[in-house]
């Protein structure tokens, strides 16, 4: 897959076991991606090992009290402290034989997700989204960024293909400037465009508040929001509509939380993304979703690439709508 921040050939993700004196075990998963997290395999396994040595014989229950001690211990890695983070929601969700949904809010246990299209030729992305609306997906996710020409012409193409039966969403990926940003968002809204996603560089707030007050397609931010600090500051500087939350960036459920409660407050819906995570990883990104009534929106497809050998349960996919399992924690059992 292309996007505008570069080309994604293959994947490889850390999935990490937490264990207890208990009996009680619980599975994460950190999918590093060094465009956004500036973690690669190698070092978020790396330091994931250094974490977990730190965290030999604390309560895996003190979920808050863990992040203050892996905050401590490193700045950053935020896919590795997720895989952590994921693995100690599943546990809990175990030792409170309750799905993980439903720790997290149980708002529903279902929601629509949408299915991302990368970049390419425009006719070839115009029958890749006529594609993936016959089999059911009605929310597409087009990718932009590395030429506003090509970007106008496949949403064109796109909308011809598909008429109105479909919505669509536009990602940049950081990959326009300003003006160009101001140039494509208000032609393509002819299309009946939902959002943009991260316009300019992740950076560059003043710059996103400034086309969002030029335009009037919704403005979502991604890769400038990791923590609920940077939500603070997008939200204080009325830069964004939207927030698209990713437990990679968060550093798992309980940062994306904290999100989540910020942005509403402020009457800011979000989403849920992903980077490409394996159905682990989005299956916790997932629970979150059905569980918050805020979070309005779901890009969870990444799982759909990966090739998974020995995970068994989590979630479901039908038509483009996700079920959560009503089975402990994520729901999901290794063997690998
Ligand atoms: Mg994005």
């Amino acid at each position: 897959m292309t996007v505008a921040l570069g080309t994604i050939e293959h994947v490889e993700s850390l999935i990490l076991k937490v264990e207890t004196d208990e009996g009680i075990s619980g599975i994460g998963e950190g999918a590093p991606f060094e465009f956004v997290t500036g973690e690669t395999l190698e070092t978020s396994l790396y330091v994931a090992r250094m974490l977990g040595n730190r965290l030999i014989g604390e309560d895996p229950l003190a979920i808050e009290r863990i992040h203050h001690l892996m905050d401590k211990t490193i700045i950053g890695n935020s896919a590795a402290k997720a895989a952590i983070d994921i693995a100690l929601y599943d546990l809990q969700g175990k030792w409170l034989n309750t799905p993980l949904y439903k720790i997290l809010g149980g708002y529903s246990n279902t929601f629509i997700t949408d299915m991302t299209i990368g970049i390419d030729q425009p006719e070839v992305m115009a029958q890749e989204t006529k594609e993936k609306a016959e089999i059911g997906f009605s929310i597409l996710k087009i990718k932009a960024g590395n030429d506003p020409e090509h970007d106008i012409e496949a949403v064109k193409l796109i909308r011809q293909a598909v008429g109105n039966r479909v919505r669509l969403r536009m990602d940049a990926n950081q990959g326009w400037t300003s003006g160009q940003a101001i140039r494509v968002i208000r032609e393509v809204d002819q299309y009946r465009v939902d959002a943009i996603e991260q316009p300019l560089a992740y950076w560059d707030i003043d710059g996103m508040k400034y086309v969002r007050n030029k335009t009037s397609i919704p403005i979502m931010a991604d890769e400038s929001v990791h923590s609920p600090i940077d939500a603070v500051k997008i939200i204080k500087q009325n830069a964004a509509d939207m927030i698209n939350i990713k437990l990679m960036k968060s550093a798992g459920l309980y940062k994306a939380v904290a999100i989540n409660n910020i942005a509403e407050a402020a009457g800011v819906p979000c989403m849920v993304g992903c980077m490409l995570e394996s159905k682990i990883g989005i299956t916790a990104g997932a629970s979150l979703v059905a569980a918050k009534r805020n979070i309005m929106g779901a890009d969870m497809d990444s799982f759909l690439y990966v090739k998974e050998t020995g995970i068994s349960g989590g979630l479901s996919l039908q038509k483009g709508v996700i079920t959560l399992s009503e089975e402990p924690g994520l729901g999901i059992t290794i063997n690998i």
